[in-house]
């Protein structure tokens, strides 16, 4: 069994189809959804029904909350609440409801599936050092968490104490407790434009991360043609 992992796609339809097609060639037999299938770029309605016709676990993120809410998103960064807004106007009230029953952490094979912590997942906390990850570590039953939130790929183990190693390939060891960050399909941050997923290998106990071209200048054009901010466009190829 070869598990696909990817989250915070974030409406972005051309990095989506390239993680799929690229999880298939790899020879994924499953695929798990780590949350923020919208917000930010121009294709929520279409990445929205790719997922969900998948029939995958998934957990809810907090644009998955935002876009399908009718709370006020005045305290929220700016560019951030105008994509919202726009969102919420280009999604069916089918696709919103279907937005709000995603639930918050899942069970998944021997591992556990977060889009921030699982210390408190409703707060939606950023991981970006071992201190944050500590807290989470104390809720994590399982062997295995992956998450995504930052945008960035990260791996967090606690063996006799906390440290975070290289988001490179891993194998995973029974003794230990691993937090994973599979990054970002449609969004990446760390500098690296490139979309970000990771397969967990369970025969080998491996997970690795894959970075893909895709065609990004189409991403970009349609953030334009649909007044989305066009500091999303920019940001996509700086990768932050
Ligand atoms: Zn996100």
């Amino acid at each position: 069994m070869r598990i696909a992992l990817f989250g915070d796609i974030h409406a972005n339809l051309e990095a989506l189809q390239t993680v799929l097609a690229d999880a298939s060639e790899q020879e994924c037999t499953d695929y798990v959804c780590m949350g923020d299938v919208v917000g930010y770029n121009a294709n929520p309605s279409e990445c929205l029904e790719i997922v969900r016709a998948m029939n995958i676990p998934i957990v809810k993120g907090n644009h998955d909350e935002d876009a399908s809410g009718t709370h006020s998103l005045e305290t929220m960064n700016p560019i951030a609440a105008e994509a919202l807004e726009w969102t919420r106007r280009n999604l069916t009230e089918d696709q919103r409801e279907w937005l709000r029953k995603l639930r918050m952490v899942r069970q998944v094979q021997d591992f556990t599936v977060v889009h921030s912590t699982l210390d408190q997942p409703q707060s939606w906390n950023y991981v970006t050092n071992k201190f944050d990850a500590m807290s989470n570590f104390n809720y994590q039953f399982t062997n295995l968490c992956f998450h995504g939130h930052t945008h960035v790929p990260r791996v967090f183990v606690r063996g006799a104490r906390v440290k975070e190693v290289p988001a490179e390939s891993i194998v995973i060891e029974e003794s230990m407790k691993y937090f994973i960050n599979v990054g970002s399909v449609g969004q990446p941050r760390d500098g690296d434009w490139r979309a970000c997923y990771a397969i967990y290998d369970i025969p080998t106990k491996t997970v690795s991360f894959r970075r893909l071209d895709y065609d990004i200048a189409t991403t970009q054009q349609k953030i334009l043609d649909a007044n989305l901010p066009a500091a999303l466009a920019t940001r996509l190829a700086e990768g932050r």
